[in-house]
């Protein structure tokens, strides 16, 4: 069973269109159960009406326009009930509901399982058979399973609008292509796209025109002969170790290098216009598809021969440079996984959105793109990444929607929104000046996070009174090496400069999770869980060390350096980095340098810092809450995994009292509670930490006027019994529905939806 399902899935995963799917799904799946009819009801969800798309074994005629309500039928009833329905004798099942039309008159034995994505109902899959007979359990479990498989299938169909035809009313919306995705970073980014993809991966390589087409045939060859000499020599070599029908593959290998296979046919597409990149691709997937699809065992392994010698040529094509890309003038960044330092490498100025399909809001692209303020939209499910390169995109960061080649009509809908974000900004930049101080005369400090030297600008302009984080890794990101201590000490020391007299507190280097260095490799299978943060720089005193020394160096003059550590998750830990940052600060003293012992506090990141933030708090300046992690770690959801991005919630109860819990014990001790982390940038949460106690919020430096518009709008009474009305509720929606209400009512609901 698993190897016929594993066809029928590749079958339909390469079909064309979503017609094309549903037509081989229900002939294989009437094969694989040998009955005698299958057929697909999908939702018209507009009308809340099955309609019948694909059928072998009733009326093909009917495809299209039998429509059947939920409550009608055994059909109706699966996709009412939601479960599947297994019946040996279906006309004398009281919910029967005979239509003449399909001709189903002469089936008895029926079985229908709901296809469902993410909870919802998209459709009905039914096998039907003349003779009366119960479908038994295997077959029931396989059309269960076929069904979930059909249902990925069918959301990718939907979201980029190929499902118009499950509609009965025509709808010009319906012609326009978007994906859906995780809104990450509000705004709206018109561009075109520019795909970002890891080197040595031939399926992210994305499809690319050229002009000299002379140019790649010949870089294609070079590839190749390179390629051919390779396996030469590998040949050679493993002779005496290899039997001779071991030895027969290599000479497979030659023969397919050879000018009348492979190459031919990758020289035809780059003849059409097509980068060497792509054209190796199209071919090498061609042909990975066609062995995929082979009955015999041992000539569907043979798929994997062929893409081994599809990396190896891309490999040649790809090691005389690591080029960047062209970007336009305004840049849309996209691809599967888009990284930290891909945002980097784009000039300034030019991008104007990001779009991935894996990750979430929480990742650290997500705040990256935040703290620039990019429009960006996160874990965008099937997204064909690489036939979009040059594509004009929307992105619509509010809503988390990618429109793709969007017609004038809506490119002007979406400028006519983003200028009234614009009027927004404009108009709480009269706050610039004014404290954040509640009606009832309770003064928070407002602090912005940042990486980025060219973020400081916007950062003043903002009104923040200091920096709550700056992300150290950054400039360490931008590198291909780990950055000298007088590099450093030069970065720091601007950011100090500009801010002085008011405090930047820097974060020592947080690398591990998401976040890599591309010249210092961490391969774990849990990453979130391994070495990461302060861990790697406690095993590696030397990295720590020269980085303490340029922030002290830095701070000459300037008296305005707090220091913290990432990532604490035991006393040890913290009194270990603070002996090591003592050690670096009396050697600077001994070559003469004259300068104060900072601030120095801990991120509360983890919940084994929670239990322990009062001995935390008791040794050092401060506490600094990383909700972004400390969220992920209570609640066990990976803060990047598209797949559990509706679990993850910072307002969830759990964290809200973890929350209450360390600012309490940081208080206890005298000692400052900060929190850095998204929530302090999210409007409705803000709401709950003043009430929490928190002294110091740090955020994006476009989100400060917000937050600071929210603080001056509620006073710390109504925040705090807000805070114990929601701290009574158990889901974290109905909080976020009950604060978020508290902002409309006291006009502040431009903040939670686009436009004014
Ligand atoms: C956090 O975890 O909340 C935090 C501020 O650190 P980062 O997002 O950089 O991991
Ligand atoms: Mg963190």
């Amino acid at each position: 069973m698993l190897k016929v399902m594993r066809r029928v899935v590749q079958e339909v995963n390469g079909a064309e269109t979503l017609e094309e799917a549903l037509s081989i799904m229900v002939q294989r799946v009437r094969e694989a159960v040998e009955t005698q009819a299958c057929t697909v009801f999908l939702m018209d969800q507009e009308h809340q009406e099955l309609v019948m798309m694909a059928t072998d074994g009733l009326n093909p005629e009917m495809v299209g326009k039998v429509r059947i309500k939920p409550a009608d039928g055994l059909v109706g009833l699966v996709g009412k009930r939601g479960e599947p329905i297994n019946v040996d004798d279906a006309p004398t099942h009281p919910s029967y509901h005979y239509i003449p039309e399909i001709g189903e008159e002469r089936y008895k034995a029926f079985l229908g399982v709901p296809i469902v994505h993410h909870r919802r109902i998209m459709g009905v899959l039914i096998v039907q058979q003349e003779e009366a007979r119960r479908f038994d359990e295997a077959e029931e479990a396989f059309l269960i399973t076929m069904s979930a498989q059909l249902a990925g299938v069918i959301a990718h169909a939907e979201a980029t609008g190929k499902m118009a035809s499950v509609s009965r009313v025509p709808n010009n919306y319906k012609e326009i292509h978007f994906f859906d995705g995780i809104a990450s970073v509000p705004g709206v980014g018109i561009g075109h796209a520019v795909v970002v993809y890891p080197l040595a991966d031939l399926d992210a390589v994305p499809d690319r025109s050229t002009d000299d087409i002379a140019a790649e045939l010949s870089k294609f060859a070079t590839a190749v002969a390179a390629v051919r000499e390779d396996i030469q020599v590998l040949k050679k070599r493993t002779k005496t170790m290899l039997p001779e029908e071991e030895q027969a593959l290599f000479d497979v290998y030659l023969r397919l290098l050879d000018n009348n296979s492979l190459p031919g046919e990758v020289n035809n597409v780059i003849n059409t216009g097509v980068w060497a990149e792509g054209a190796l691709r199209q071919v090498i997937d061609l042909h990975i598809r066609q062995f995929e699809a082979m009955e015999d065992a041992y000539l569907r392994e043979r798929a994997i021969d062929i893409k081994d010698l599809g990396r190896r040529v891309l490999l040649y094509l790809q090691q005389d440079k690591r080029k960047l890309p062209k970007y336009p003038e305004q840049t849309i960044l996209i691809g599967d996984e888009v990284t930290a330092s891909a945002l980097i490498e784009v000039p300034e100025g030019q991008l104007m959105g990001v779009v991935s399909s894996k990750g979430s809001s929480n990742s650290h692209v997500a705040i990256l793109a935040r703290a620039m303020g990019i429009p960006t939209v996160m874990g965008v499910p099937k997204m064909p990444v690489t036939q979009l390169e040059g594509v004009e995109l929307i992105v619509n960061g509010y809503h988390g929607r990618v429109y793709v080649n969007p017609p004038a009509t809506l490119r002007k809908e979406f400028a006519l929104l983003a200028a009234e974000e614009r009027q927004l900004d404009e108009e709480l930049e009269q706050l610039r000046e004014l404290p954040a101080e509640t009606p009832d005369n309770y003064r928070l400090n407002l602090y912005v996070n940042t990486g980025l030297i060219s973020d400081v600008e916007r950062s003043l302009s903002s009104g923040a009174e200091g920096v709550g984080l700056y992300r150290s890794e950054v400039p360490f990101m931008a590198r291909e090496r780990f950055p000298s201590e007088e590099e450093q000490r030069i970065i720091y020391r601007q950011l100090l400069g500009v801010f002085a007299p008011k405090p930047v507190t820097m974060r020592t280097l947080d690398v591990g999770g998401d976040k890599a260095l591309p010249y210092f490799p961490i391969e774990e299978a849990n990453p979130f869980l391994g070495w990461r943060g302060i861990r790697v720089t406690l095993d590696h005193p030397e990295v720590f060390l020269v980085q303490a020394r340029a922030m002290l160096r830095a701070s000459e003059g300037h008296h305005n350096l707090q220091i913290m550590f990432p990532m604490i998750s035991c006393i040890t830990e913290a009194d270990e980095a603070l002996r090591l940052l003592r050690q670096a600060y009396q050697e600077l003293l001994e070559e003469g340098l004259d300068i104060p012992f900072p601030a120095v506090g801990v991120m509360v990141e983890v919940p084994s810092a929670v239990s322990q933030s009062k001995a935390l708090a008791s040794r050092f300046d401060f506490l600094s809450v990383g909700s972004n992690d400390l969220t992920q770690y209570i609640l066990a959801v990976d803060r990047n995994n598209t797949r559990v991005a509706n679990l993850y919630n910072a307002l969830h109860p759990a964290v809200l009292r973890a929350l209450k819990y360390v600012v309490d014990n940081a208080h206890a001790e005298g000692k400052i509670a900060s929190i850095c982390g998204e929530m302090a940038g999210d409007p409705a949460a803000v709401i709950a930490l003043m009430a929490i106690g928190f002294d110091a919020l740090s955020m994006s430096a476009a989100s400060l006027p917000r937050m600071k518009w929210v603080i001056r709008n509620i006073p710390m009474t109504q925040a705090r019994s807000l805070l114990d009305e929601v701290l009574m509720m158990h889901d974290p929606k109905e909080i976020r529905r009950h604060l978020e209400n508290a902002l409309i009512e006291a006009d502040l609901g431009g903040l939670i939806w686009a436009g004014k």
